[in-house]
């Protein structure tokens, strides 16, 4: 997601005077500050994310705060609950939430609001009352009914929430998170597939990849769970076929369909309909191998001249028409081999050529060769808990705090493999740092979900690993949470 596409979104979402776009120095109107941008600032990409005091708009690479969005004071009126069995209530601002007139829900401060009643949907009755008669302020007084919802979570008083609202069902012995297969989630979801009663777990692209090779038949069931803490629950369940399906269906978020446009653009691949997510992931390895020969190509400047991206892709593309196979196992050689034979005018002859060559590359290659550690260093620096402990292969248990010591020390290097739970796959330090502060929740969500969960009563241990996504979502959830009061 680039600024202008959250920007706009906050446009087309809100009238213009109910947010402000907050930085450093000035506040703005979104359009206002849209209107204003560099092209460099209206596709500088960011994430949004929900911390303690409202919405804040991260570089999505640093995780930096770039901006504060802030809702108006003055906002009120209805909102439709996320549940469909819920009824809708009246809000108005307090303390950078939404509190419901009767003082039962609070909702988060972003949500939209409308200056009617829905249509043919019953509303609470007392918030109804209120407007009805022009009472448009939580009441001062302490009744049961008129207690404001911040006031309840600082007393820590139970609040239930909306995925324990259905109750303690089960299935599969599982505790039920989602009833069905959600398609997008699938990625972070684990996939546990039983062929010939044998269980084995797997991700959803392997999977994908098994059963369009016709490894795995398209009837064998799919059991999908998720990590809540330390407990395993329920999201759904399948055949290979529906489950496969269902991802191939999962429609793209803002976010990737830019980073589409990126691919594409970067090695100019064919221009091809990526609607879903499981097209996506193809586009994605496809990029990833165009981007692994292109390095492999530049790096072997003795013998190879200088490959653009779009001949290495258009290379790359031409081997995959004759054998889809033919880089299964030592690609790299296999692709100077085909470009010696194919395209000789791109190899290197002239000895004087090669001798200035030879020395380029070698600066090129020690700075290659230091960009990884650079870069490891610094997520490490960045991690957001230093006292996890990961298991690091032939070594033992280690705590993220003391890699960067062992790295200088030359025990361990970017290269190696390590892991953080014993299920989990091996994965090169170097790639699984750069995954976890990409993509994990950060150390302010961490802080700021503990601060709730404790308010709340709630002893449930976090998971360091959640996804961002999920405790975006947590921290959405436990705001939005109703009281169970009266
Ligand atoms: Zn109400």
């Amino acid at each position: 997601m680039t600024l202008a596409d959250h920007l706009t979104y906050l446009c087309e979402t809100y009238q213009q005077w109910e947010v402000l776009v907050k930085s450093k120095e000035n506040s703005f109107a979104p359009t206002e500050l849209l209107s204003s941008l560099r092209p460099d600032e209206r596709d500088h990409r960011v994430r949004v994310e929900m911390g303690g005091s409202g919405e804040v708009i991260r570089d999505a690479e640093s995780g930096d705060a770039l901006l504060e969005v802030v809702w108006s004071s003055a906002r009120r009126g209805w909102a439709l609950p996320e549940s469909s069995r819920a009824e809708p209530h009246y809000y108005v601002s307090k303390e950078n939430l939404l509190v419901s007139l009767c003082g039962k829900v609070a909702a988060p401060v972003s949500s939209q609001l409308s200056s009617t009643p829905p249509l043919g949907a019953p509303v609470c009755n007392a918030c109804y009352k209120r407007v009805e008669r022009g009472e448009l302020s939580i009441p001062k007084s302490t009744g049961a009914e008129s207690r404001i919802i911040s006031e309840l979570l600082l007393r820590g008083i139970k609040f239930s929430f909306s995925y324990e609202t259905s109750g303690e069902e089960t299935r599969r012995g599982l505790r039920v998170y989602e009833r069905e297969v959600v398609g997008a989630q699938l990625e972070e979801r684990n996939l546990i597939v039983t062929v010939n009663r044998e269980t084995k777990r797997m991700a959803i692209d392997v999977l994908r990849l098994n059963y369009h090779a016709g490894k795995i038949p398209a009837e064998s069931d799919v059991l999908v769970t998720a990590r809540r803490g330390d407990e395993e629950v329920y999201c759904g369940e399948g055949t290979v076929g529906t489950v496969v399906r269902a991802w191939e269906r999962a429609p793209l978020d803002s976010q990737e369909r830019q980073e589409v446009k990126r691919m594409i653009g970067e090695f100019k691949l064919p221009d091809c309909q990526i609607d879903s997510k499981a097209q996506f992931s193809d586009l994605k390895r496809l990029y990833d191998r165009c981007s692994r020969y292109y390095r492999y190509a530049s790096s072997q400047i003795e013998c190879v001249k200088r490959l653009t991206k779009e001949t290495t892709s258009a290379f790359l593309l031409h081997l995959d028409e004759a054998d889809a196979t033919w880089d299964v196992t030592d690609g790299e050689a296999k692709f100077i081999a085909e470009l010696r034979r194919q395209y000789p005018e791109l190899i290197r002859t002239e000895a004087g050529k090669k001798e200035r060559a030879r020395q380029s590359d070698r600066q090129l290659r020690q700075a290659e060769e230091r960009q990884p550690i650079v870069e490891a260093r610094s997520n490490l620096t960045r991690f957001p808990c230093k006292d996890m402990l990961l298991e690091v292969k032939d070594v033992g248990m280690l705590r993220v705090g003391d890699l960067k010591g062992k790295m200088r020390d030359g025990t361990i290097s970017p290269n190696t493999l390590v892991r953080y739970r014993d299920s989990d796959e091996w994965a090169e330090l170097g790639e699984f740092l750069k995954k976890w502060v990409r993509s994990r929740a950060t150390r302010e969500q961490l802080n700021f979900l503990t601060k709730l969960q404790k308010q709340r009563g709630i002893t449930d241990e976090i998971p360091v690993d959640m996804w961002r996504s999920a405790a975006s979502a947590r921290i959405t959830e436990l705001l939005r949470a109703t009281a169970g009061m009266r």
